[in-house]
């Protein structure tokens, strides 16, 4: 497949995506003055579209940005993008599809590009398969950096914002000491609050813990997960949990809309429990994996070769 081939939504025009030339004086690019969501495809399928543009409006509205589109168009587009990329994708290939919206140009920068309002992406690109498919075989090596999650009383990190900066230096700081640890980030309290893209579980005497929302972005995977772990009769407590919790934990995972549930093996070196995934954490993949009618374990795990 050529990327070049793929065509995105870009301020009212499905046109090819190498034709997307987002001006540098846009305040996405200047701030990160702007929000995004991801959903993803499951065999060509997408997952709670409708779920993720909920989400996408409420980080909007935070930061108080007028998309120019109402909800139920936005849903539209994205089907419409996917409409016109999926038969790009081999069959055992998925999407990750996103929507971005920044707040704009400032006036200053309407001489040169003359756009009112929102910029207003929608594009999708390949799941990286390849590159994950080991952390189903081996589970994810956890670190937490010293850099603290944003705290809600400076920018709530529940909004998706297109300044993922605080994470980035979190990852930074963990992969110049194991280059395939995964950063987990700490709050300003010493709590586990979450990954670059992805929410944490502990698993304790068959009992599913993980942070509460406030302090989190609360992921449509997270949210599934609890769901499935209700249904499926198991307790989910949502509270403040340290290391000191995690490195007593049976079991450890994190969710996130392309790794869907994915078990982790340590954190900051320590083991955690006897077998990856354990068996709380392999019972919600198989649950996740009904859910959504497809296999997405098999998918990564394909890929190893
Ligand atoms: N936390 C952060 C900071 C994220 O960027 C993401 C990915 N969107 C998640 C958690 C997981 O959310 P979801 O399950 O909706 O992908």
């Amino acid at each position: 497949m050529a990327p070049t081939d793929r065509i995105a939504y870009y301020n009212g025009r499905f046109i090819p995506e190498r034709e997307v030339l987002v001006p540098f004086r846009d305040r996405g690019f200047k701030y990160g003055d702007a929000v995004f969501d991801t959903t993803r495809t499951f065999g060509h399928r997408v997952f709670k579209l409708a779920e993720h543009v909920e989400r996408l409006y409420r980080s909007l509205r935070y930061l108080r940005i007028d998309p120019g589109v109402s909800q139920e168009k936005m849903v539209a587009i994205t089907e419409e993008v996917l409409r016109r990329n999926l038969s790009l994708l081999e069959p055992d290939e998925d999407y990750w599809v996103t929507q971005r919206v920044s707040r704009g140009l400032d006036p200053s920068a309407r001489e040169m590009w003359p756009q009112e309002g929102a910029t207003v992406i929608v594009e999708c690109v390949p799941l990286p398969l390849r590159e994950r498919a080991a952390l189903y075989r081996d589970g994810i090596r956890v670190m937490t950096p010293s850099v603290r999650r944003t705290p809600p009383d400076a920018l709530s990190p529940r909004v998706k914002t297109h300044n993922y900066l605080n994470l980035i230096a979190g990852g930074l700081e963990v992969q110049a000491q194991d280059p395939s640890a995964w950063a987990l980030l700490l709050d300003t309290a010493g709590n586990l609050a979450e990954g670059l893209g992805s929410n944490i579980f502990l698993v304790q005497k068959g009992t599913l813990f993980t942070p509460r929302e406030q302090a989190v972005l609360s992921g449509i995977s997270r949210e599934t997960v609890i769901d499935l772990a209700r249904e499926a009769g198991l307790t989910v407590v949502e509270k403040d949990l340290d290391l000191y919790d995690a490195y007593n934990a049976e079991e450890a995972f994190l969710t996130s809309t392309s790794l869907c549930v994915c078990p982790v093996a340590s954190v900051n070196g320590a083991r955690i429990g006897t077998a990856v995934p354990g068996p709380v954490t392999r019972q919600l993949t198989e649950a996740y994996c009904r859910f959504v009618d497809f296999d997405f374990v098999a998918q990564y795990l394909k890929r190893l070769g």
